[in-house]
C-alpha cells in the first residue's frame, strides 16, 4: 500500500487501494475530482488539474492509464508515449493528490466484457473514423468514476465529442458525478498541445499548424454564416495536399444540426504522416443579422 500524502501525487496501481482512499475522503463529505489521462502529460492536462485544486477541499485523482479497449487494432497502443516518472513530478510540482496508474489486467481482469454503449452520438465525427473507439472510452471512464469515488469529473474540449459523451452517460446512467469541461491550451503559434505531437517530425509540426490555422479562418468568417465558415476552413487545408483530413464539419454545440443564431463547433481531424491529430473551435453566430462582413472571434 502507497503511503498517502495530500499534495504529493501519491501513486496507486491497485484499484482497491485508491478505491479506499477516495471512499475514506467521501466519508469526510468532501468532493473527489477525477482528471483521466492516457499520461505523457503536458500543460494541457496540467490545466485540469489546476482547475480541479480550485474545488474546495478536493481529493484530486489523475488516473493514468493508456485504455486498450479504445484503440483499435491498426492504431497506436504499443507506440503511444509511457512516460509515468516524469508525469508523477509534474504532478508533484502542482499538488496533484493521488495518481492512480493501473497496469490493463487491473483494469480488465476478465479482458473486455461489459461495455457501455454509447448510442447515436457515438458514431459521428471520431466514432465514424473510430469504431469501437468510444465505447472503450467510455468504459474506462465508468469505472474510474466507481473506483474513483468521485464527485466531479475534468475533460478537456479538446475531446470535445469525448466530453459530450461523457456528460451524456453522466445524465443517462443517472451517475451522481458534476461533469466539468476545460477550454483547450495551446502553443504561442495555434497548435493544439497533445501528446501525439510527440510523434511529428519538425516538418510535420509545421504542417500540423494548418489544422488551427483552418479553424481561425473558419472562425473569422462567423459573420457571413456557416457555408462562409465552411468555406474558409477548408480552403486553408486544402492548401496543403500532404494533409489527409478525415472530416471537417460544423456542428451545433451539441452536434446536432448547425444552429444559425447560436453556438456551434468547428470541427477538424487530420493524419499527418501516421499521426493522426483533432482539434476545434466553437463558433458563434450570434442573434445578430449576418452582413457579410468578416468579424474576428
Ligand atoms: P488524453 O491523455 O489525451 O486522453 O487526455 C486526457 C484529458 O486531457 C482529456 O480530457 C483531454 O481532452 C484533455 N486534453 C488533452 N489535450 C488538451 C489540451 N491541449 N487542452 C486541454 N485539455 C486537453
Amino acid at each position: 500500500m502507497s503511503t498517502f500524502q495530500p499534495g504529493q501525487a501519491t501513486v496507486f496501481h491497485a484499484a482497491s487501494e485508491i478505491a479506499q482512499l477516495t471512499r475514506a475522503w467521501r466519508k469526510l463529505a468532501r468532493p473527489v475530482v477525477l482528471v483521466p489521462t492516457m499520461g505523457a502529460l503536458h500543460a494541457g492536462h496540467l490545466s485540469l488539474v489546476t482547475q480541479a485544486k480550485r474545488i474546495p477541499g478536493a481529493l484530486v485523482v489523475v488516473s493514468i492509464f493508456v485504455n486498450p479497449t479504445q484503440f483499435g487494432p491498426s492504431e497506436d497502443l504499443a507506440a503511444y508515449p509511457r512516460t509515468l516518472e516524469t508525469d508523477v513530478e509534474k504532478l508533484r510540482a502542482i499538488g496533484a493528490d493521488a495518481v492512480f496508474a493501473p497496469a490493463a489486467e487491473e483494469m480488465y481482469p476478465h479482458g473486455p466484457r461489459t461495455m457501455i454503449t454509447p448510442g447515436p452520438l457515438g458514431d459521428i465525427l471520431e466514432g465514424a473514423s473510430r469504431p469501437g473507439h468510444f465505447a472503450g472510452m467510455l468504459t474506462i471512464v465508468h469505472k474510474l468514476m466507481q473506483l474513483s469515488h468521485c464527485t466531479h469529473a475534468i475533460f478537456g474540449e479538446k475531446d470535445y465529442q469525448q466530453l459530450l459523451l461523457v456528460q451524456q452517460m453522466v445524465t443517462d446512467l443517472n451517475l451522481d458525478v458534476q461533469v466539468i469541461g476545460s477550454a483547450i491550451v495551446r502553443e504561442t503559434d495555434g497548435l493544439a498541445l497533445s501528446s501525439r505531437n510527440a510523434y511529428l517530425s519538425t516538418e510535420q509540426r509545421e504542417l500540423a499548424l494548418t489544422l488551427s490555422a483552418a479553424l481561425t479562418a473558419g472562425a473569422y468568417h462567423a459573420g457571413q454564416g456557416p457555408e462562409a465558415v465552411l468555406a474558409a476552413a477548408q480552403a486553408v487545408l486544402e492548401a496543403q495536399p500532404s494533409i489527409a483530413v478525415d472530416y471537417l464539419e460544423l456542428r451545433g454545440a451539441q452536434l446536432g444540426d448547425v444552429d444559425p443564431r447560436g453556438a456551434n463547433r468547428l470541427l477538424v481531424a487530420a493524419r499527418i504522416g501516421s499521426t493522426r491529430l483533432l482539434d476545434n473551435v466553437g463558433i458563434d453566430f450570434g442573434s445578430e443579422e449576418v452582413t457579410g462582413q468578416p468579424r474576428p472571434s
